[in-house]
């Protein structure tokens, strides 16, 4: 038996790095951005313990597009690197200083918000350029050094030109690249991923309007000046503290991140842990209806102000995906698959934590303003119902504040329903048959059938409510849902009043077998014949419950974004 070392031959590396390291290219600049970032919060970190004795100041990012030489360029004013430092932390691919410097500077340095962790990030620069060049200072006194490399393993140390302290990477962008000297493009990219970064990023200009001179004339027009276009808000609501932060905050806050979005979100929850992982966010929630499928204006998920996807599927539990806003960790492997995800331990728990937040904060509001709760019910529920439906640790807390609204606009708990109707509406098998509507117009005439008997009707309107009915039948004792116009109505037990029909025997077989001709042989429908005095209908068609909810779940099962056919039965 023999044991040897793999040789790694550099020479191949180029091309995998281009091909594979990451699928999409456009991330190139969210990495050099991060490493401006990284670059310039070490600076921050080691001025502030005094192992740095310059002064800090207020360092920007700036990224600059030369389309004539066909240049991108990221700068900064952070620590910058030494000749020694670039041999170390460039010319060894997949060795992280980022890493070095969390080692060193241990918990300290993770609350400096360090990105960097793989060393494979300054590499993507050759996922579009065919060159690219470092033209660095330290911050320590020591000579600029300027390195280059152009797509091989052969780069060029030289001494630089630089004066001032920082980074300048200048990249030579290849031609299947050229997308990426479009101010546009770039301006799109830095909107994408860079839009919360805790460092200023310049990006160009704008004119700014001045407010008009005293005294000036109608018709001048208002002075303007030429300001730097700072493309990020490097102090999100998200890393504030909750009491530092009015309704107002959280309104404007989820307008930066949805420009588009109007309506405003109904009520937001601030998530912030720091054990046995970290996390912050801000999630909210926006008016629903019964709305399944909303697909954009997703969750994003961040890693120390960088955005990194707007999937989080896997991450938070499903039913919550219908929320909006910002989840930022720094403790959610991000480059790995989503399979992976879903075994993560730190996920699970990550996971299991936003929905007891979710589930804490829905029982505050119900606690506190029952009323606005309510109002807010319809737009909320589906996700609440998902959340029973999926969630078990959910649904135990749920089912405290969960509602069940009836027709006329009264809101129970279920234990509060239970109680009300248990009196008229349980059957000769002692189980309390709860009855609904699924549509108030449609099935007015049942409706009304059954307030006339003194019977409470639920509003059940969800695409997935006979899945819940099902849950909550399998879960609390002796109850049945039936809706208005099915059978379980006619055996309730009830103040025995016997209905004479108007129609003769021989009317009403004619009419059942008219009926029975127009409904078709297969159908299991009944039909019950009541009396035509009142305001009720001269006749009522009943289905089976059980066979109108199987054909619903038939529909609801199976396909959709959420999968409902790995419903709990
Ligand atoms: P990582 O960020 O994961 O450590 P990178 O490949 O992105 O890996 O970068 C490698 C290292 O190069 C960084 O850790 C850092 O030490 C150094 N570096 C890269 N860009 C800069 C910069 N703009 N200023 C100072 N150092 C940098
Ligand atoms: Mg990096």
């Amino acid at each position: 038996m023999a044991t040897g070392k793999i040789n790694v031959s550099v020479d191949n590396i180029f091309p995998l790095i281009k091909k594979f390291l990451y699928s999409d290219h456009e991330i190139f600049l969210r990495e050099l951005i991060s490493n401006a970032t990284d670059a310039t919060l070490k600076l921050k970190h080691l001025t502030s313990i005094g192992e740095a004795k310059v002064e800090y100041g207020n360092p920007q990012i700036e990224v600059k597009v030369n389309k004539d030489a066909k240049t991108l360029h990221i700068s900064d004013q952070g620590i910058g690197m030494t000749e020694e430092e670039v041999t170390k932390y460039i010319n060894e691919v997949a060795f992280s200083g980022a890493e070095e410097f969390l080692d060193k500077y241990k918990d300290a340095g993770k609350d400096a918000g360090i990105i960097g962790h793989f060393g494979l990030g300054f590499y993507s620069a050759f996922m579009v350029a065919d060159k690219v060049e470092i033209i660095t200072k330290s911050f320590k006194d020591a000579p600029s050094v300027h390195w280059s490399c152009e797509g091989n393993p052969e780069f060029e140390l030289t001494e630089g030109t630089r004066e001032e302290r920082g980074t300048e990477i200048i990249l030579h962008i290849a031609e299947d690249s050229e997308e990426f000297l479009e101010e546009g493009r770039i301006r799109e990219l830095l909107q994408k991923y860079n839009k919360f970064m805790p460092v200023p990023i310049k990006f160009g200009t704008r004119t700014e309007t001045l407010p008009k001179p005293e005294g000036a004339a109608e018709d001048e027009p208002a002075p303007t000046q030429e300001v730097d276009d700072i493309i990020n808000n490097p102090n999100p609501a998200w890393t504030k503290k909750p009491t530092d932060l009015k309704d107002e905050d959280y309104g404007a806050f989820y307008r930066e991140l949805y420009p588009m979005q109007f309506e405003e979100p109904l009520f937001n929850i601030h998530l912030n842990v720091d054990y046995p992982f970290n996390l912050t966010g801000i999630l909210y929630f926006p008016k629903l209806k019964n709305d399944l499928n909303l697909q954009k204006d997703r969750i994003q998920l961040y890693q120390n102000q960088v955005f990194v996807t707007d999937n989080v599927e896997g991450i938070v539990p499903e039913f919550l995906t219908m929320l909006r806003g910002v989840i930022d960790s720094p403790d959610i492997p991000l480059n790995v698959s989503r399979s992976y995800l879903q075994a993560d331990g730190a996920v699970k728990k990550i996971s299991s934590y936003i929905t007891r937040k979710v589930a804490d904060k829905l029982q505050s509001l119900f606690k506190e303003d029952r009323e606005a709760f309510e109002q807010k019910w319809n737009d909320i529920k589906i996700v609440i119902e998902y959340g029973m439906l999926s969630e078990e640790k959910f649904y135990e807390k749920a089912d405290g504040f969960a509602l069940y609204p009836t027709v006329d606009g009264a809101y129970y708990t279920f234990e509060e329903l239970k109680e009300k109707i248990a009196p008229q509406q349980t059957d000769k098998d002692g189980k309390c048959v709860i009855l609904y509507a699924s549509e108030t117009e449609a099935q007015h005439s049942y409706i009304e059938a059954a307030k006339e008997k003194g019977y409470e009707v639920l509003l059940m309107d969800s695409p997935i409510v006979s899945h819940l009915m099902q849950k909550l039948e399998g879960d609390k004792e002796k109850i049945s849902f039936a809706r208005v116009d099915a059978d379980p109505l006619e055996k309730l037990i009830q103040k025995e009043e016997k209905q004479i029909s108007k129609l003769s025997e021989e009317e009403q077989e004619t009419l059942k077998g008219q009926l029975q001709g127009v409904l078709g042989e297969q159908s299991s429908f009944t039909v019950q014949l009541e009396a035509m005095d009142s305001k009720q209908a001269p006749f009522v068609i009943t289905e089976p419950e059980f066979m109108r909810r199987m054909k619903e779940m038939q529909q609801t099962g199976g396909g959709g974004m959420f999968g409902m056919g790995n419903m709990p039965e």
